[in-house]
């Protein structure tokens, strides 16, 4: 059942409210447990998730004081592991467009205006080779109290932890800043903490669109996320097919980690990697896969595997290291994206005009809302770009993915129509030159 805005927010204050005493006791108690020798990454890890899934984080909904407390741990954590700020500082402030399709149940006065990602660095050893970076990163931000994106109805108003989705992530970040920290690679590493990616990568796209170390010298990106419930040794990694060399280099990796790793795929996927791969980087994702309590309020910190998040740690420390450390970058590949998930002779590549445009598969309409447009496209040359939610193409409303597969069904290869649609608060149009799908 959906509690009332009124009840949802005074859960959440008086959550935060309560924490001020509570929150810094706990941590303090358990600072306590952390001693030396063994056991002290796993107890520090135990801490850091308990903490940012702690209720009082009201499940660090993008843009909320639970969100700004979770950033403020991480930078002091990451502080803590000798990680320096980013080039332009720790915070990285982004807009958030207030009629964003997936912020059309969280009534208007607690919709986010802008969200931070953490920015950190550790400078490359090499002096030539610094002046390139890997990014190594996750997302902190997560449901809040579930009014987006919640598997259950019935869980609206529920805090939303998160513990694996994705404070596992953001762990494991500061345990593989903590090693790279101890032991620079040649190339710099970026460290990033993302925010507003369930609201549509918001905080990768803003990272990719105001780089702040230079993307033409980034030279790939690792992202973790949902690496906290490790069973029977099953790691995830996609993205494989995004560089030349991604194969030779998990295998080789695999005869240290005694994982059971299975890769594969392109950089497209509903993860921060993608906004880096239609950028043009090779990404990887690693991942432990779904489970029952994914985008449930379930998702918490009991449920976490301290050590198997510790050895997927350890796992993209040198992964990040090994990119980081090779004589030359890694050879790019890009794909197309794969085909919208809807029937259909266009959708199969039958007939048909081709746009080129990516649909977020995460948010509804009115409306397709884009997550990028693949490079090269019609829709790339017009400009449309990640966060554009496509109104309508010639004639033709576009209600849903459906209405927008039926308007391109209507059209041949090579027509010039007139594509309608929103970006921010503004409606805008623009003249496309139609392509051929596949060609
Ligand atoms: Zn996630």
């Amino acid at each position: 059942m959906r509690r009332s805005t009124r009840e949802w927010k005074a859960r959440w204050w008086g959550a935060l409210g309560l924490a001020a005493v509570g929150w810094t006791s706990e941590v303090s108690a358990q600072a306590a447990a952390v001693s030396t020798g063994e056991g002290r990454v796993a107890a520090a890890v135990r801490r850091d998730i308990g903490v940012l899934a702690h209720d009082s984080l009201a499940g660090r909904f993008t843009g909320t004081a639970g969100s700004d407390r979770a950033a403020s741990y991480l930078i002091g954590r990451l502080g803590e592991t000798g990680v320096r700020p980013g080039p332009a500082g720790w915070r990285q402030v982004f807009g958030i467009a207030p009629d964003l399709v997936a912020l059309r149940e969280v009534p208007g006065a607690d919709r986010p205006a802008s969200g931070v990602n953490v920015i950190g660095m550790i400078p490359g050893s090499d002096p030539v080779l610094r002046s390139e970076a890997v990014v190594v990163g996750a997302h902190y931000d997560h449901l809040g109290v579930g009014l987006t994106s919640s598997m259950s109805l019935g869980n609206r108003g529920e805090i939303h932890n998160g513990a694996d989705d994705n404070a596992s992530g953001s762990v494991a970040l500061i345990e593989i800043a903590r090693q790279l920290a101890a032991r620079p690679a040649r190339r710099t590493v970026m460290v990033v903490a993302f925010s507003g990616e369930e609201l549509g990568l918001l905080g990768s796209s803003a990272y990719v669109k105001s780089p702040p170390f230079p993307l033409e010298r980034t030279v790939a990106m690792i992202n973790l996320d949902m690496v906290g419930r490790l069973r029977n040794d099953r790691l995830l990694a996609f993205g494989s097919e995004t560089a030349v060399e991604f194969p030779a280099l998990l295998d080789s990796l695999r005869r240290r980690f005694p994982f059971d790793l299975a890769y594969s795929g392109d950089g497209y996927g509903r993860s921060d990697q993608q906004s880096f791969y239609l950028a043009g980087k090779p990404v990887l994702h690693l991942f432990t896969d779904l489970h029952e309590d994914y985008h449930r309020p379930s998702d918490d910190a009991e449920k976490i595997n301290v050590d198997g998040l510790i050895r997927v740690a350890e796992f993209a420390a040198e992964l990040t290291r090994a990119i980081a450390d090779r004589p030359v970058p890694l050879t790019f590949v890009n794909k197309p994206p794969p085909p919208p998930p809807v029937a259909g002779p266009v959708a199969t590549g039958g007939y048909g005009a081709y746009l080129g445009s990516i649909p977020d598969m995460s948010v509804g309409g009115p409306g397709v809302r884009l997550s990028g447009a693949r490079p090269e496209s019609p829709a790339a040359r017009a400009g449309l770009i990640a966060g554009d939610v496509l109104l309508g193409i010639g004639r033709h409303e576009i209600g849903d993915l459906q209405a927008m597969t039926d308007a391109l069904r209507q059209h041949r290869p090579g027509d010039t129509v007139v594509v309608r649609y929103r970006r921010g608060a503004a409606v805008d149009s623009v003249r496309v030159v139609l392509g051929r799908r596949g060609g």
